[in-house]
C-alpha cells in the first residue's frame, strides 16, 4: 500500500500494510498480529517528521486513539487529549473555548501523539512548558505508563521517547496544563509588534498563521518542515565563530552553551535552491529541504548529506537531521545515513 498520502514529503513509498487503531485493545492487537507475521511495525501520526529512505517492509499502525477531556480548577484547565487528536485542531479547539496558551504552536503539522517525542516547539514555546504527563504502552507486553513531565526529560527537539522508549512503545494520551495566569509571548519576528497588554490568544494565532503560511512551503510541496536542528555549541565555539561572523543569529541557552540559527548557516554556504535530482533546499527558507516532483527519500538524504558536508567545511560544524530516518525494517540512525 502506497504511503504517498502519510508522509508530508509525499514520496511514493509502499508498506506492507497499513491499519488504523482507534482504542488502545486494537492497538495492541494490531501491533500483536504485525509481529505475529513476521513483520515490524511503526507507529506514524501524518508522517511530517519521518524521511522514508525506501519501501518499508512491515505493517504501518496509525494511532488514532480521539477523546478530549477538559477539567477546570481557579489555577489552569486540565487537558488529557488522545494521541489520534490532530495537533492544530487542539489548538483552534481550545482557541474557541477561550483557553488560552496554545496559539504560539499554530500550524504544527501531526498528531497528539507525536508531539512529546521530539517535544514541538515555535516562536519561544515548547510542548514541555505545558505538558503535565504523557501516556504510553509498551507493546510488548500491554503495560500502560503514565510519565510525569519530569520523567519525559524532555529537551530541545528531544524527550525520553527518543531515547529508552523509542521501541515498542505507543504514546496514547498527552496530559496537558494550560494557566489561567495567561502571558503572551511575543518575542518572535512579527509578534513583537503587538501590544503585550492587549494582545489576544487569537491575535498571536492569526499573527502566527500569516508568519508560518509565508515562510513555509505549501502542502503542495513536500517537506518535513526543519529538517536539521538548530547546533548548540559552546560559548568559546560560539566567540570563535562570531568574531568572523558578527552577523550569525545566535540565542544563549539556560545550560550554558549557544544556539546557532541552522538555516543561517546552510544560507551562508549559498545553498538556497541547490537541487539533486528531484530534491531542493528550499529558496525561501535554507532550513527546509523539499520534493520539487518525484524525488526519491535517497535523493533527499543525499541533498542532506551535501548540506551538512558544505556546512562542515565552511563552519566546522556538523548539523544532526531533525527528521526520523525510515528504511525498510524500521529506523535508521539519521547521522549515519548521511555520513
Ligand atoms: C511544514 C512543517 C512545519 C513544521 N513545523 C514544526 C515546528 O514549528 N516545530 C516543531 O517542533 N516541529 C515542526 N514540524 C515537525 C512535525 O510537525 C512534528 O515533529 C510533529 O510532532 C510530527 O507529528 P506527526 O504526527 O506527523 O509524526 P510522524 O512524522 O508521523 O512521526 C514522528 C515519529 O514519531 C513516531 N510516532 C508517531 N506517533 C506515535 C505514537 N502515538 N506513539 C509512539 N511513536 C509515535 C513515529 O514512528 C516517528 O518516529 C513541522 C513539519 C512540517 C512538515
Amino acid at each position: 500500500m502506497t504511503l504517498k498520502p502519510l508522509n508530508t514529503f509525499s514520496l511514493n513509498v509502499y508498506a506492507h500494510q497499513v491499519v488504523t487503531a482507534h482504542s488502545e485493545n486494537q492497538l495492541l492487537m494490531l501491533w500483536k498480529h504485525a509481529l505475529q507475521i513476521n513483520r515490524p511495525a511503526l507507529l506514524l501520526g501524518s508522517g511530517s517528521n519521518v524521511l522514508f529512505l525506501e519501501n518499508y517492509t512491515g505493517t504501518v499502525l496509525l494511532n488514532r486513539i480521539k477523546g478530549i477531556v477538559i477539567r477546570e480548577d481557579a489555577e489552569a484547565w486540565y487537558l488529557h487529549v488522545g494521541a489520534g487528536e490532530v495537533w492544530h485542531d487542539l489548538v483552534i479547539y481550545t482557541l474557541e473555548r477561550k483557553i488560552p496558551g496554545l496559539e504560539n504552536l499554530a500550524l504544527i503539522p501531526g498528531y497528539i501523539g507525536s508531539a512529546p517525542i521530539q517535544n514541538i516547539g515555535a516562536y519561544g514555546v515548547a510542548l514541555q512548558d505545558l505538558c503535565e504527563y504523557v501516556d504510553i504502552i509498551q507493546l510488548d507486553h500491554g503495560t500502560k505508563l503514565r510519565l510525569n513531565a519530569l520523567e519525559c526529560q524532555f529537551g530541545y527537539r528531544d524527550s525520553i521517547f527518543k531515547h529508552r522508549y523509542r521501541e515498542n512503545v505507543a504514546i496514547v494520551a498527552v496530559g496537558l496544563r494550560l494557566s489561567k495566569f495567561w502571558r503572551p509571548v511575543l518575542n518572535y519576528g512579527n509578534l513583537k509588534q503587538l501590544d503585550t497588554h492587549n494582545v489576544t490568544p487569537r491575535q498571536i494565532f492569526d499573527t502566527i498563521c500569516a508568519m508560518r503560511r509565508n515562510k513555509l512551503p505549501n502542502s503542495k510541496t513536500g517537506n518535513a518542515g526543519s529538517f536539521f536542528k538548530n547546533p548548540l555549541i559552546d560559548t568559546k565555539t560560539a566567540a570563535q565563530l562570531l568574531a568572523c561572523y558578527p552577523d550569525a543569529p545566535y540565542s544563549p541557552q539556560t545550560n550554558g552553551g549557544i544556539k546557532l540559527a541552522a538555516g543561517w548557516l546552510i544560507d551562508r554556504c549559498k545553498l538556497k535552491g541547490y537541487q539533486v535530482g528531484h530534491a531542493a533546499v528550499y529558496e525561501k527558507q535554507a532550513l527546509i529541504l523539499i520534493n520539487i516532483g518525484q524525488a526519491s527519500g535517497l535523493e533527499i538524504a543525499t541533498l542532506a548529506k551535501y548540506v551538512r558536508y558544505i556546512v562542515a567545511d565552511k563552519f566546522a560544524i556538523w548539523l544532526e537531521p531533525e527528521v526520523r530516518f525510515i528504511g525498510a525494517e524500521g529506523e535508521v540512525d539519521a547521522i549515519g545515513a548521511l555520513l
